[in-house]
């Protein structure tokens, strides 16, 4: 299957910009994103009364407010087990299991990374238990990583051991 990242904009106003929500580029708040089975968009806006309780619940403690209250993910504080804790405790189900999978981000992996600058460096890999990222070998005998779409689930593993802070969430669409 081939992917595609996404970093659409909703048509319509939002109490945050759905794009600076996604990339948290507002008051200098960095990498903030919604928790895991967040209605999409508008629909999370409005049904999220920022009561607070998804971030109480959180047991990995990387949920927090962020703007205007709104819960976010930081993943310096660690990674998501989806373990629904935060899903069930939300109950305008803002946060709501409809079957689907838990959201759609992926790892992405940008160009501050140590080892494409031929720097020996495989931490991200190490952290990750769904062994989505891998090194290929390129010209001069340094590995570059890679990461598979389909295996990373995004949860975030790999963002606060990389040293060069080079691992970014991203939300993302499967090319038709
Ligand atoms: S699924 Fe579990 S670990 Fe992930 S944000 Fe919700 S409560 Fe925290
Ligand atoms: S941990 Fe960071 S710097 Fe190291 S290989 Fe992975 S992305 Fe690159
Ligand atoms: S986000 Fe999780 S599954 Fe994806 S590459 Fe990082 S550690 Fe692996």
């Amino acid at each position: 299957m081939n992917l595609r990242f996404s970093r659409a904009q909703s048509s319509k106003q939002s109490p945050i910009d759905r794009a600076q929500f996604l990339r948290g580029n507002w008051r200098g708040v960095a990498d903030l994103l919604p928790p895991p089975w967040a209605l999409e968009d508008e629909a999370f806006f409005k049904a999220c009364t920022q009561c607070a309780e998804c971030i109480t619940a959180c047991p990995e403690n990387i949920l927090r407010a962020g703007n205007k209250g709104y819960p976010q993910v930081d993943f310096q504080r660690g990674e998501c087990t989806f373990c629904g804790d935060c899903e069930r405790s939300c109950k305008p189900n803002a946060l709501l299991d409809d079957g689907q999978s838990a959201w759609s981000y992926r790892a992405q992996i940008n160009n501050q990374c140590l080892a494409l600058k031929s720097v020996m460096c495989r931490t991200c890999a190490d952290c990750c238990d769904t062994r989505a990222i891998s090194f290929q070998l390129a010209i001069g005998g340094f590995a570059s990583p890679e990461i598979n779409l389909n295996n990373c689930t995004g949860c975030g593993a790999c963002i606060a051991p990389c040293p060069t802070g080079s691992i970014e969430i991203t939300k993302y669409q499967p090319e038709n």
